[in-house]
């Protein structure tokens, strides 16, 4: 692993910031690796490298950057158990389930984004005009720690299948799959300039970046206080931004639903890496005649949440990423007991004796009114709310700033995509429906603007240019 390094240009060397960033351990609470942090130098470098490169990367045929990212993700695979070991340390996720959602889902997207990019229509006729889809240029993607290889492949993977060149400012706190990444870069041979990687925190090196007048383009994933800084700086320049930002997911279980298996998903979701999933359903809205019966199933379900060592295989819960983020996490729960919400489930709990672990978390009798209805927890929090009517659920569950992903649980199918329809969120599952990795994902409100995965994460990265043709052309080209 290149520590305390910069790769630009597709060379490594030295950082030159001042800074240090540490790596904890989450369930050890050690420090198992120190990075250099960039300079405002080495940001300049990095974007005048990628910008150096962009004429030739976005003119290079599409077969050749397709086979490109291609052998990125051959080269990937081949540190794949490295990868599931560093990220589980670094975010606290089961390595078990690390090695499959952090590492091998998202090794298995650089091949899929490669696919979806061979079929994409990159040029039509409209009209007596030719529309081309063309790179949007030097793209700052800018990335946080909770998913760090699946956000930095959801970005990366399509701006260099679009023509665009890259420079990527993984998230401090979990920086080790970036470096790995561009050591997978540099061994798939991609040109000098095309990726390039600098390291430090959000408020120097980030914002250098986005500041930058040769970055054409911001894509950034992580919390919406961050992103409103960032397209903010970006809008005074007229910068294109992608934000993937938070959110407070419902589901919504209507009367008729399967109530244990709404319980169980919910839960699952909620609990998926220790509650640090921007997606998660933190929010139940229940019809208010179920509520002793999700009350007794979460009761049940949540003793199945087994705390502990991340590496070993029996256990599903694990720390979360940081002492920071512990502390919010319980004095949000504190504040939302204090302010008349019950605690159903993780009082008392005895937790592993190192680690930064918060017990699975069950709040009922939760209002609208309670900050905890509707502010982002990032921890293994769950609230239950129940409602009197159908029209009053789907209120609550479009009742927050954000609308990144909800579910519904319905008696039939049917019965939940007419509910679905209502709901302003950009991904909605119906009866427990599997997640579609082509599918666009993204948020309505304040969980961000644009989409990402599937074709639809190709074109954030691409802009439509018209040429206008004169009759004559059309009678002899194939357009
Ligand atoms: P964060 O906003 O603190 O940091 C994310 C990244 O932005 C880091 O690399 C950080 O260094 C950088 N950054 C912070 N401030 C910056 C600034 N002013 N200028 C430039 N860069 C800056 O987020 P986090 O704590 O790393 O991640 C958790 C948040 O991310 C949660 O709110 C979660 O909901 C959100 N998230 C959203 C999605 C999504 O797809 N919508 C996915 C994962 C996480």
């Amino acid at each position: 692993m290149h520590q305390h390094d910069t790769y630009i240009n597709g060379v490594w060397a030295p950082a030159t910031g001042v800074l240090k960033t540490p790596v904890i351990d989450s369930f050890t609470e050690e420090t198992f690796a120190t990075y250099q942090t960039s300079s405002a130098a080495d940001v300049d470098a990095a974007v005048r490298c990628a910008r150096g490169a962009l004429a030739a990367w976005s003119q290079t045929p599409l077969a050749e950057r397709i086979a490109a990212v291609r052998r990125v993700a051959t080269a990937l695979h081949e540190q794949a158990d490295a990868l599931g070991r560093v990220i589980s340390r670094e975010v606290g996720m089961p390595v078990k389930l690390a090695s499959r959602i952090q590492v091998a889902a998202p090794i298995a997207a650089w091949d899929r984004y490669a696919s979806l990019a061979a079929d994409l229509h990159w040029e039509e006729r409209v009209g007596n005009s030719l529309v081309q889809q063309v790179s949007v240029g030097v793209v700052a993607c800018i990335t946080p720690w909770n998913y760090p290889l699946h956000q930095i492949t959801s970005k990366v993977a399509p701006a260099l299948l679009a023509g665009c060149t890259v420079i990527l400012k993984p998230s401090e706190m979990a920086p080790s799959s970036a470096f790995m990444l561009a050591k997978a870069i540099e061994q798939a041979g991609l040109p000098p300039g095309v990726f390039n990687l600098v390291h430090g925190t959000g408020s120097d090196v980030g914002e250098v970046l986005v500041r930058h007048p040769q970055v054409d383009m911001i894509s950034f994933t992580g919390s919406t206080q961050a992103g409103r800084r960032i397209a903010a700086l970006a809008g005074e320049e007229v910068k294109r931004v992608a934000l993937e930002l938070g959110g407070k997911s419902a589901a919504l279980v209507l009367p008729g639903a399967d109530l244990a298996a709404a319980v169980k998903a919910t839960l699952g979701s909620c609990f998926l890496n220790s509650g640090q999933t921007c997606s998660a359903t933190t929010r139940l809205l229940i019809p208010r005649d179920c509520a002793e019966a999700v009350a007794a199933l979460a009761l049940e379900l949540v003793g199945g949440y087994r705390m502990g060592d991340p590496s070993d295989a029996a256990t599903r819960l694990g720390p979360l990423i940081s002492r920071a983020q512990q502390k919010k996490v319980l004095a949000l729960i504190d504040a939302a007991v204090a302010g008349g919400a019950r605690r159903l489930t993780g009082e008392s709990v005895p937790l592993p004796a190192s680690g930064f672990f918060v017990a699975p978390t069950v709040l009922d009798g939760v209002t609208p009114a309670m900050s905890i209805a509707s502010d982002e927890v990032f921890g293994p929090v769950l609230v239950v709310m129940t409602y009197d009517g159908i029209e009053e659920g789907i209120a609550l569950a479009n009742g927050t700033d954000y609308g990144l992903a909800a579910t519904v649980w319905g008696a039939t199918p049917q019965a939940a995509l007419a509910v679905a329809r209502q709901l302003r969120s950009g991904q909605v599952d119906v009866n427990g429906a599997p997640f579609n990795p082509v599918a666009p994902f993204g948020g309505f409100g304040k969980s961000g603007i644009g989409r990402e995965n599937g074709r639809y994460g190709i074109e954030e990265f691409l802009e439509p240019v018209s040429i206008q043709l004169p009759p004559s052309y059309f009678e002899t080209a194939q357009v």
